[in-house]
């Protein structure tokens, strides 16, 4: 009985000393140690013995249970330090480790540009004003000194949504409003018109083909200024700065005669090529020049219409293309690249 205790407590230390985890320590207790647990089989066969034999063997016995005791709790604790290790290994985080930079993309190069226009205007004390993009005919047009029948309507082909509102042809149409409202607010306060300085970016549509340089829908920035005693020269500097503040102070413009409707005398502007400086090279076609905007000063017709006295006061409006400065700005050669938002270009600028 003896040597089969001893055999017990061999085998039950070689496989206490395999168990992989904390489980099989458990199983292995339930095993030896447990109610129907090997050592318990033998103690009750003791019955059997005799009053000599039996302290000599539960001494034995005793000895066999505390020693797998022993090796089991020595046993567990070492697993149980290598599993809470094992844990600790698995849920580490390395803080020190460089995190993942999130997209968060950034504005669109025609919103770049025209912000910094805007930016600059405001500098020079004008306001911003937006206008509507659906707009009566009468707007667009005919108070624009462009009456019906009038062929210069012809060169803007028009998108109408009824016979008397179309989308906008040009932001033009926002003067008017403008000046009509002030000459309502100066009527209703019983007062002189305050003087206007405004500039009115925004969408424009014409039903043009889409190619390189054209698209039905394209950006405006409009300028108007109306006030007592505005020359020709107030608008040549007005242009002049803002032209000096996006392409460097040494940049030049010259105003060529034209004919606008709304404006009289009118003026196509041109600016100094920033790539030869205006002695004449492939993008300025030799010319030294680049055509940039339209301009002059607002028809007295126009004044007349939305209420103003032109031998008081006078004015000057432009308008130009917000595309033709960023393709410029950037180097673009095709003005579909601005609206196909393919974030491979977008990411460029
Ligand atoms: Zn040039």
């Amino acid at each position: 009985m003896k040597e089969k205790l001893e055999q017990i407590k061999t085998l039950a230390i070689s496989e206490i000393c395999t168990a992989e985890n904390t489980k099989q320590i458990e199983e292995l207790r339930v095993k030896f140690l447990g109610k129907k647990g090997e050592l318990t089989n033998i103690l009750k066969q003791m019955g059997s013995l005799t009053a000599e034999e039996r302290p000599i063997i539960g001494q034995v016995a005793n000895a066999v249970r505390s020693d797998i005791e022993n090796a089991l709790s020595e046993k567990k604790s070492l697993l149980e330090e290598n599993e809470k290790n094992a844990q600790i290994e698995k849920e580490y985080i390395d803080i020190t480790m460089s995190g993942k930079k999130p997209n968060i993309g950034h504005l669109h190069p025609l919103t770049i540009v025209s912000d910094e226009i805007k930016e600059i205007f405001l500098g020079m004390g004008f306001s911003v004003s937006q206008g509507s993009e659906v707009e009566f005919d009468e707007y667009n047009f005919t108070k624009l000194n462009l009456p019906e029948n009038h062929p210069a309507r012809d060169t803007q082909d028009t998108f109408y949504i009824t016979e008397k509102i179309l989308l906008r042809t040009q932001t033009s149409s926002v003067q008017v409003h403008v000046m009509e409202e002030e000459v309502a607010k100066a009527k209703a306060e019983n007062r002189e018109l305050s003087p206007i300085r405004i500039i009115s970016p925004g969408r424009v549509y014409r039903s043009d083909a889409v190619d390189a340089t054209h698209s039905p829908l394209f950006h405006q920035i409009e300028g108007l200024v109306v006030d007592k005693g505005v020359t020709m020269a107030d608008l040549k500097g007005t242009l002049e700065t803002l032209m000096q503040k996006l392409y460097g102070a040494d940049c030049k413009i010259r105003l060529r005669p034209h004919h606008f409707p709304f404006t009289e005398p009118s003026a196509e502007v041109d600016v100094m090529c920033f790539k030869c400086k205006g002695t004449g090279c492939s993008m300025c076609k030799q010319e030294g020049y680049i055509e940039l905007l339209g301009a002059g000063m607002v028809h007295p017709k126009v004044l007349q219409g939305c209420g103003i006295d032109p031998e008081i006061y006078s004015g000057f409006a432009f308008g130009l293309g917000l595309e033709r400065i960023v393709m410029r700005r950037y180097g673009i050669t095709d003005m579909r690249l601005l609206y196909e938002n393919d974030v491979r270009f977008l990411k460029q600028f």
